[in-house]
């Protein structure tokens, strides 16, 4: 008699961890794991906005997946996922490789939201992988160099943020950071630079306890980031970004943080989604199939109330964590347990230096703010590959 196969699409958080778990809890002799992923490393999302502002190295929010999983257990295929037959349980590659599965863990993550904004897919840089983060990078340090070489493009000195949400705040706020020391670089009066970062709602993240968002809005103001809200984006052409009211900026740079979406290919492979997402049920499987789990940012999960939960890393994390057990108690005989996404807080990044932050009933600013973000950062670490993880990435870095 075979082994049951398991297959996991996607080494976002939620993938590798939900790996993770698996290899530790499941005997090989239960279950054979397979991990899919389009890149042969893991990249710490949550963490991009650093390197693509200048904080510390590319290779500080990557990590190899052979490094912190036993690919003697898990096997890794090294591929693209095109699209999910549900009926005949098997996964497509773009390669043309078809896979086949008892078991499905879908963690495929988001990628970003449009709103159907013209030209801004054409035109904006996004922070949503490693590539995008040096692309934005790059694009940066050329702006200031291309000023050099023809002064009279002043607004190539002018950086647009769109969206004023965690990933844009915390992008802003750390490009606040990298500026002075790359205009010394090219020789250019810091004085002369702008970022500009652009919100629809009337305040920075919004929806956020409003500690968080005022305490935001204070650090972006003190770094000198000029923060233009209620006036949503509504058109970008090439290096002009126009708004609602009419005002029209002039920018050798977009960057477009205003929002995010389920995966593409949960979508076109059959499941309802909203927004990209599909909805689970207690046990994180999707709708009607009992042995598909989705998980992470392209599964929308619900909470106590019924209340979706956002796709952050922290709800991903619980998610894999808890399909890990759920499979073992299953190939177990063991009955499942329902998901409960326990709210540990939030922290948001607010340069190299600040973080803001709000835990339980507890509130941290500051340096203060900054240790609890490398706290979290740093436990992440632990967790995906233990001690040694932890010196090589969160110490040595
Ligand atoms: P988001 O959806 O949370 O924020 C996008 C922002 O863009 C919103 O404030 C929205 O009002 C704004 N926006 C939308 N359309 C706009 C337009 N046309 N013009 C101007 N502004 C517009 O997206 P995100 O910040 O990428 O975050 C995605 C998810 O990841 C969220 O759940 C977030 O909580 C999470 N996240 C968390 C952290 C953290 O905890 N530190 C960091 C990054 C992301």
């Amino acid at each position: 008699q075979t082994k049951p196969r398991i297959l996991i699409l996607g080494a976002g958080y939620a993938g590798m961890i939900c790996a993770k778990k698996l290899s530790k809890k499941l005997p090989p002799e239960q279950a054979e794991i397979i991990l899919v992923n389009k890149h042969s490393y893991h990249q710490f999302l949550a963490q991009i906005h650093e390197p693509a502002a200048g904080r510390n190295d590319f290779e500080d929010v990557r990590v190899e997946i052979a490094e912190v999983l036993d690919l003697n257990r898990v096997r890794f295929h090294k591929g693209i996922v095109s699209s999910i037959d549900r009926e005949r349980q098997q996964v497509h590659l773009s390669d043309g490789t078809v896979l086949s599965y008892d078991y499905l863990i879908i963690a495929l993550g988001s990628e970003p939201e449009y709103f159907g904004i013209p030209g801004l897919a054409d035109h904006a840089l996004t922070l949503h992988s490693l590539n995008g983060a040096r692309l934005i990078h790059t694009h940066i340090a050329n702006a200031l160099a291309r000023y050099k070489a023809e002064p009279e493009q002043k607004h190539l000195l002018t950086f647009v943020i769109g969206g004023a949400g965690f990933t844009g705040v915390e992008l802003a706020t750390e490009l606040a950071d990298w500026l002075p020391e790359l205009a010394r670089r090219y020789d250019i009066p810091v004085e002369k630079t702008k970022i500009i970062n652009i919100e629809a709602a009337p305040c920075v993240l919004p929806g956020n306890d409003a500690f968080l968002c005022e305490q935001a809005a204070q650090i972006m103001a003190a770094k000198g980031i000029e923060l233009i809200t209620q006036d949503p984006i509504h058109h970008v052409e090439s290096e002009l970004v126009c708004l609602k009211s009419g005002r029209q900026i002039h920018t050798g740079t977009i960057i477009w943080t205003g929002g995010v979406r389920g995966n593409r290919v949960v979508e076109a492979s059959g499941f309802p989604v909203q927004r990209g997402r599909t909805p689970v049920d207690a046990f994180n499987r999707a709708q009607g199939w009992e042995n598909i789990f989705v998980i992470g940012d392209c599964s929308l999960p619900f909470g106590p109330e019924g209340k979706p939960l956002p796709p952050t890393a922290q709800v991903a994390l619980q998610q894999a964590e808890h399909v890990g057990e759920n499979l073992v108690n299953l190939l177990t005989g063991q009955p499942l347990t329902p998901f409960r996404f326990i709210h540990r807080g939030v922290v948001a990044s607010l340069g190299r230096r600040y973080a803001v932050g709000k835990v339980k009933k507890y509130r941290a600013t500051g340096l203060i703010g900054h240790i609890l973000k490398e706290a979290v950062a740093i436990r992440y670490l632990y967790k995906l590959g233990g001690l040694p993880l932890v010196i090589k990435k969160g110490l040595l870095a």
